[in-house]
């Protein structure tokens, strides 16, 4: 069979991942330079985070229960101790048949080979064992060791007498085998907020003066139901305070960042929505409070709902099912059930709003799902984007590092802006208007430079060479062409012009400079081209 014979497999982007072509990648790079700007004059550095973690970091700080890790996530086991698992697992499941003394070897050899990649692998610093890690391996090699001088021992009259030692050192490789926790799973990370606390406790960010300001920019990666503004590898942009203070300044100035950033790209018609959720001292009084009443109303409730009534009721007051608002509404408010400590940061968090004359719209069912959000939750909802109508979540997060092992004192604020949906956002609503960028599509040829001869190639090169270092954008022809197809090609590019270059022109020391709008045509020295193309650009 020839090759022509097959017709090679066509291969798509995978569901709910999808490729940002130009022109829209020079609005996406607009907004992200725009997001380096506004979030360094606020003092926030950059941080880049690794796209997989351990998935026990977002088990822990996301919350296993959450949709998003128990549903969501893309976990994979790591190559490195993948054989290790394999072993592992089949030394667990394998079934010896009492008096098989030839199964009984083999299962001693895989054993020994289990040990051999384990140290393997502790050799090469790919697995680190903690104590009870070592104490399973010990217990592995005696019983192995044991286990083969049993059986290479063995005489013929004594096979049935020695059975039940071996059937004993069978069971004890298999307990501390299936026991031995070599390694973690890996998934691509869903969010980042989980990563900017490790690396915060990792680096020892804690002795760092004040409170430390990270942003991050990058895919995150969920297997949701896409949709339009949804989608499995969607971006980020995000930003988080670190540190001893929870001065209520400090959320109303990462807010005013947010919207000075969406003010700075024009967006149009954003809306902060604004609660507060209380922390570990009022809100379990009043978790229990709405879990009763949701109780009362069970039935009129959707499968979701009730689901939730038991494992987060919060997340009912989410809930956009049509039918469930009218029950919602009458449910009791959290706002009711502040503690003391909680009402004032809140309250002094409107104030801080208002010295800054950023308006709100408080809205008591913005709740945040998961444990370690408390007080001050936002979000901003921008138009053009139908059900999917959050650019940015984010609050406050006091617990978080305490919990992933860093310092108890640590308060945490931040918030995401999902990327795809603010440029979705900002394009229709006209503000997503690209120019000037030196991509093709976005602001297009200065120069279609037409060549013709051999000679004349030399001379193209260098003179595209001084344009672009000049900044202008130029297509330079890589094969020679007849003229009236190289020109029609400079006119499909949409290029501004077509300098030409031919034996003559060579010859002259000129160019031929055709203005394709118009057709006008002029002859002129490169010094005198570049006044020209200049004085063009800058209008
Ligand atoms: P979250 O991390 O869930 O609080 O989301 C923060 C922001 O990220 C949301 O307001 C959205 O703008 C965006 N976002 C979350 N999930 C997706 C997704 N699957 N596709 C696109 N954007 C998303």
């Amino acid at each position: 069979m020839t090759s022509t014979q097959h017709r090679a497999k066509q291969f798509q982007a995978i569901k709910g991942v999808r490729d940002i072509l130009p022109p829209d990648t020079v609005l996406w790079n607009r907004v992200e330079q725009t997001a380096h700007e506004v979030f360094s004059t606020f003092g926030f550095g950059e941080i880049r985070l690794p796209i997989f973690e351990p998935t026990d970091l977002f088990a822990r700080a996301v919350g296993g229960e959450t949709d998003i890790v128990s549903k969501e996530m893309y976990t994979m086991p790591d190559q490195e101790t993948a054989h290790i698992y394999a072993l592992q697992r089949s030394l667990v499941e394998w079934d010896i048949k009492s008096g098989d003394f030839q199964a009984a070897e083999s299962f001693q050899q895989l054993a020994v080979s289990l040990l051999v990649f384990i140290m393997r692998a502790q050799q090469e610093n790919l697995v680190e064992l903690e104590e009870a890690g070592l104490e399973a391996v010990n217990d592995l090699t005696s019983a192995a060791k044991e286990l083969q001088v049993l059986i290479s021992g063995r005489s013929g009259s004594a096979h049935a007498a020695i059975w039940n030692q071996v059937a004993g050192l069978v069971e004890r490789i298999r307990l501390a085998s299936g026991g031995l926790v070599v390694g973690d799973d890996l998934s691509l990370r869903p969010e980042a907020t989980a990563s900017v606390c490790r690396a915060y406790i990792e680096h020892g960010m804690q002795t760092l003066p004040g409170n430390v300001k990270l942003y991050y920019m990058g895919p995150m990666f969920r297997r949701e139901r896409p949709q339009k503004g949804r989608y499995r590898q969607f971006y980020q942009i995000g930003a988080e305070v670190l540190g001893p203070s929870d001065a209520p300044g400090i959320d109303a100035e990462v807010i005013e960042m947010l919207l000075a950033f969406f003010e700075r790209l024009k967006l149009k018609g954003a809306v902060l929505h604004i609660n507060s959720i209380g922390d570990k001292n009022c809100r379990p009084a009043y978790v229990e409070r709405l879990r009763a009443e949701l109780q009362k109303v069970r039935e009129q409730l959707g499968a979701d709902s009730q689901r939730r009534i038991e494992t987060n009721p919060l997340r009912v007051l989410d809930s956009k099912l049509e039918h469930e608002q009218g029950i919602i509404e009458k449910l009791p408010r959290i706002a009711d059930h502040l503690c003391v400590e909680c009402r004032a940061h809140y309250d002094e968090v409107k104030r801080q709003l208002v010295l800054r004359g950023i308006t709100y719209q408080e809205d008591w069912r913005l709740v945040r799902g998961l444990d370690y959000y408390m007080r001050t939750t936002f979000e901003i909802t921008a138009p053009g984007l139908g059900s999917q109508n959050a650019v940015c979540g984010g609050g406050r997060y006091d617990g978080l590092v305490e919990l992933l092992g860093g310092p108890a004192t640590t308060k945490g604020i931040g918030f995401a802006i999902g990327t795809d949906r603010l440029v979705l956002s900002l394009q229709e609503s006209g503000a997503g208007e690209v120019s000037g960028g030196p991509a093709r599509s976005a602001g297009g040829f200065d120069v279609y430079l037409a060549w013709f001869g051999a000679a004349a190639q030399t001379a193209a090169i260098g003179l595209a060479r001084r344009l672009r270092d000049a900044g202008f954008v130029v297509e330079l022809p890589a094969v020679e062409m007849k003229f009236g197809k190289s020109l029609g090609l400079a006119d499909r590019l949409k290029a501004r012009h077509a300098v030409i270059l031919g034996e003559d022109e060579l010859a002259a020391g000129v160019v031929a400079v055709k203005r394709l709008a118009d057709g006008t045509q002029q002859k002129l020295a490169e010094q005198d081209l570049f006044s020209y193309l200049r004085a063009v650009r800058n209008g």
